[in-house]
């Protein structure tokens, strides 16, 4: 009986949805697992570090690696499976572009830990104890990871074959994708693997995009009772959609809320926030520094906006005194 190609599912700094995704594909990850065995999946399968680390290298025909890299044991993991893996594939956000946490790259790491352990109002740390790399007690020593200074998406630590875009990957570009690399029936090496085009072309809001548009104003979602058929734009609300690949069926404008950006920049778009600021800036209606600052007051977080998935990939990356890993 010939052997079924070996594959692995791994997280580095991640929220869990991703592996949701994966699971979200119900009974059809049941022809998944028919095709494959799933040698490495720790988060549904007691499988340990040195089971892997056992395999010869390459043995793996892909492995999915979801969430950005934050410690040393991450960038350890991600070496780890490199190896191991003939095809490492960058699934979901985080690992494609840095995600939710590659904006962490805006504050040092003193910053977070100082607000994490001894500010946040919901804590109570008189003594300002924070967790130390290593802890020893009974004659044991415990260690934790280091946490590095910047975040990174996958391939900014190791070599990436694909990209799976999305916060998290939709279950019909997983399966899809899946198929594509089981079948190998897979685009030039470095693809992402979803549709090159803008999200605007999938929108069901298309036909009422605004051409011509000059913002007086702009408005967060929950500030507005907002109209679910016209284009976001129109109403004077941020939405990431001409800067943003599509593949997603436009989930989040179908339910009347624009799009965030999660599946990164098509690949002509060498930044995807810098795109959509230099469209939307180009129209601010005011041509005066004060009208222009009162535009500009209705998007009170710009990074969180145009930056939310892709800071630690973008040409800003991270704040600018910050060491680069
Ligand atoms: S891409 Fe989104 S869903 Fe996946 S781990 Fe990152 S934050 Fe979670
Ligand atoms: S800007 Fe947003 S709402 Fe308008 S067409 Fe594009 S994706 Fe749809």
């Amino acid at each position: 009986m010939p052997t079924k190609p070996k594959i692995g599912i791994y997280w580095c700094a991640s929220c869990g949805g991703c592996e949701e995704t994966v699971v979200d594909l119900a009974e059809d990850i049941l022809g998944v697992v028919e095709k494959v065995d799933i040698v490495f999946w720790p988060v549904a399968m007691d499988f340990k570090k040195h089971d892997v680390e056992a395999l010869p290298d390459k043995s793996l025909a892909a492995t999915l690696l979801n969430g950005a890299i934050r410690s040393s044991e991450q960038e350890e993991m991600a070496h780890m499976l490199r190896r191991k893996s003939q095809l490492l594939v960058a699934y979901g956000s985080c690992a494609h572009t840095g995600g939710i946490p590659g904006l962490s790259n805006q504050f040092s790491r003193e910053h977070m830990l100082r607000y994490v352990y001894e500010e946040t109002p919901t804590i109570s740390n008189d003594q300002k104890i924070r967790p130390q790399l290593k802890f020893q007690e009974q004659g044991r020593e415990v260690c934790l990871p280091e946490l590095r200074h910047v975040v990174r998406a996958l391939d900014q630590v190791v070599e990436v074959d694909y990209y799976i875009p999305g916060c998290p990957p939709t279950p019909r570009i997983t399966q899809a994708a899946l198929g594509a690399i089981l079948e190998g029936k897979l685009p030039p090496k470095g693809s992402v693997l979803a549709p090159d085009i803008a999200l605007c072309n999938e929108c069901p809001r298309k036909d009422t995009k605004p051409t011509n548009v000059a913002f007086a104003e702009f408005k967060r979602p929950h500030q507005k009772l907002l109209d679910p058929a016209l284009c976001f734009l129109a109403q004077g609300v941020i939405c990431m959609g001409p800067s943003t690949r599509c593949g997603c069926e436009a989930q989040c404008t179908k339910g009347n809320m624009p799009c965030t950006g999660c599946f990164g920049g098509t690949g002509r778009v060498r930044d995807q926030g810098a795109k959509m600021l230099s469209s939307l800036c180009s129209n601010i209606e005011p041509r005066d520094e004060e009208g222009i600052d009162q535009v500009l007051a209705g998007i009170p977080d710009p990074v969180g906006t145009f930056y939310r998935y892709g800071l630690a990939k973008s040409l800003l990356r991270r704040k600018v005194d910050l060491p680069i890993s």
